[in-house]
């Protein structure tokens, strides 16, 4: 990464000796739902550091709450975690295994006073905290006996009070100015099967108790977290101080926010739950999974996170650029091809019937290692139902009666006539073609204004094409009307279905993992659930297209 305050702090570490020159990182999700690209970020900001400084980097899932957290979760996450090259080799963590040794040390606390098990409800404890001006209260069960804790302390383990009867919480100062140190819960009774110890427990760590732990036993150097966890470092230096243990550097960043995106496990879950998308990994979806599925390469992702960088202040990006980092790496990857979405039919009536030309077609311009390969001609082709007009505007300059164009890499053809059915739909063009002007010049230097993708009906192909957009209208999905949620501002045109778009023959063979532009429409690949029989394209981006503005012109 270049240099940024992070590695400035590790920098300082380094010179005054802090950590021995050691530099440790760690990614620590909480599997209760898919990672997103704000996960992303956290990923490569912390594996890239531990590389830069030949140090370490684990990934070690966060799993002490164990409501909401499913074995799905914990699969999908080290799949993306993998996906992305943060390499952790093998220091894949649970904090769940640290569960005993936690336990230990809230004992070892309350043996020298610094917690205690306290009566009051959830209810009870929120109102004696006090507010930002006035003081808490202490608890009622704030001076109970070592002896007295500790025995209650295993009562509550050995499963013998309902959940929310008792807490465990340190005992520091009812009256600190910073809310989070007044007497905060260390462990809640919690009756329910976790996803790896099963009902071993019914108690079970806060994150503020067991964050620093965890990354104290794992020997972390620098705990990088978001800005919201700024005023829990205070709590996070107060546990390990007070148990003296190996005390690594909680570190703040700025979260990654984007706009028309929600970065959040609780909204995205309630897109998937709500049918709003289909699924985790719906390629509308800001989840690694779901940018994966719509085709964006993971080099794009990471191009992106190094773009981007590290902050101490919070800010949106805007999407676009995400999008552009999507399409610098595909200009440069992906295979062209031509693809017509709404076909319409060309007739070339003065071509043979029967007759098939080949053509050597480009598979990259931008590298010209990538080859070309073999595009077919002949008499019936499809181009785009929108590169005819029969009554073309001013700026429009493709096709229309009388008007010639040019077909890529084959021949000029002229529109003759446009035929049309009972309604006075267009449904097929009758042009000719200039035989002198094969690969697409003119002997006599004659010129025409625009080019145009085709494919040969005989041998193109039918797929499905799926057309992705941005899955909210509005660049803050959170600003919704009164009584109303960020789902308001849910676009409902964020996915067309394209039935029976022409796609050229060489497709047919596409790759799960291959990428390509169609050229003039933006680039695709294959979607994972596309069959041999049944074959579905996503639309992973468009192109920065210039005649896109005409057309935005021509609507008005
Ligand atoms: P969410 O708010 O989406 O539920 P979270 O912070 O609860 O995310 P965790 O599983 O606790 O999710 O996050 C694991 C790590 O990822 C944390 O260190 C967290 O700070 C980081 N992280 C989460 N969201 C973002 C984001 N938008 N930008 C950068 N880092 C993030
Ligand atoms: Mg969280």
């Amino acid at each position: 990464m270049k240099p940024n305050f992070v590695t400035e702090i590790i920098d300082e570490h380094n010179k005054n000796g802090r950590f021995k020159a050691r530099v440790h990182t760690r990614f620590p999700p909480e599997p209760n739902g898919y990672l997103h690209i704000g996960h992303a970020k956290a990923i490569y900001l912390n594996s890239s550091i531990a590389k830069q400084y030949n140090g370490k980097f684990n990934l070690r899932f966060d799993d002490t709450n164990p409501c909401k957290e499913e074995q799905e979760y914990v699969d999908s996450i080290i799949k993306d975690v993998k996906w992305l090259g943060a390499d952790y080799e093998d220091r894949l963590f649970y904090a769940s295994d640290y569960f005993e040794k936690m336990y230990e040390y809230a004992a070892a606390l309350i043996k020298k006073e610094k917690a205690y098990v306290c009566d009051l409800n959830a209810e009870e404890i929120r109102l004696s905290r006090g507010t930002l001006t006035a003081p808490g209260k202490d608890s009622p069960y704030r001076n109970r006996s070592i002896e007295e804790n500790l025995n209650l302390f295993a009562r509550m383990r050995s499963g013998e009070f309902p959940d929310g009867s008792k807490t465990l919480r340190a005992k520091i100062d009812m009256s600190h100015p910073n809310l989070n140190m007044r007497d905060p819960i260390m462990y809640r009774i919690l009756h329910s099967s976790h996803h790896r110890t099963k009902d071993a427990w019914c108690i079970y760590p806060t994150y503020d108790f067991a964050h620093g732990l965890e990354d104290s036993i794992e020997n972390i150097t620098h705990s990088i977290c978001t800005l919201e966890f700024e005023n829990h470092r205070p709590l996070y230096d107060w546990f390990l101080n007070e148990l003296g243990i190996f005390h690594p550097q909680q570190i703040e960043f700025a979260r990654l926010n984007i706009t028309y995106t929600v970065l959040s496990k609780r909204k995205l879950l309630a897109l998937v739950e709500g049918n709003f998308v289909d699924g985790w990994d719906d390629p509308r979806m800001p989840t690694l999974a779901g940018l994966r599925r719509r085709g964006y390469p993971r080099e794009a992702i990471t191009n992106f996170c190094e773009e981007i960088g590290v902050a101490k202040f919070n800010s949106t990006i805007d999407v676009a650029v995400l999008e552009e980092c999507v399409r610098a790496v595909l200009n440069k990857t992906a295979e062209r091809k031509m693809a017509v979405l709404r076909p319409l039919k060309v007739t070339l009536v003065n071509y043979p019937e029967g007759k098939i030309e080949e053509f050597d077609a480009v598979n990259n311009p931008e590298d010209a290692s990538m080859g070309t390969r073999k595009i077919f001609f002949s008499r019936e082709l499809f181009i785009e139902q929108e590169d005819f007009r029969e009554n073309p505007p001013k700026e429009f300059f493709r096709l229309s009666p009388g008007r010639e164009v040019r077909l890529r890499y084959a021949y000029f053809i002229k529109c003759e006539e446009a035929v049309k059915d009972k309604e006075g739909n267009v449904v097929e063009l009758r042009c000719t073609y200039d035989p002198l002007t094969r690969g697409g010049n003119a002997p006599d230097g004659r010129k025409v204004k625009a080019t145009i993708h085709w494919v040969s009906a005989h041998n193109s192909f039918n797929a499905q094409v799926n057309l992705y957009d941005r899955l909210f209208n509005n660049p803050d999905p959170d600003d919704a009307a009164e009584g109303k949620d960020f789902k308001s501002n849910i676009n409902m045109q964020s996915l067309e279905i394209i039935n029976n778009a022409k796609l050229e023959p060489s497709l047919k063979d596409a790759a799960k993992n291959q990428r390509f532009q169609f050229e003039r429409l933006g680039y695709f690949c294959p979607d994972i659930k596309s069959t041999e029989q049944n074959l579905v394209f996503n639309r992973i981006s468009t192109l920065r297209d210039t005649w896109a503005k005409i057309e935005k012109k021509l609507k008005k």
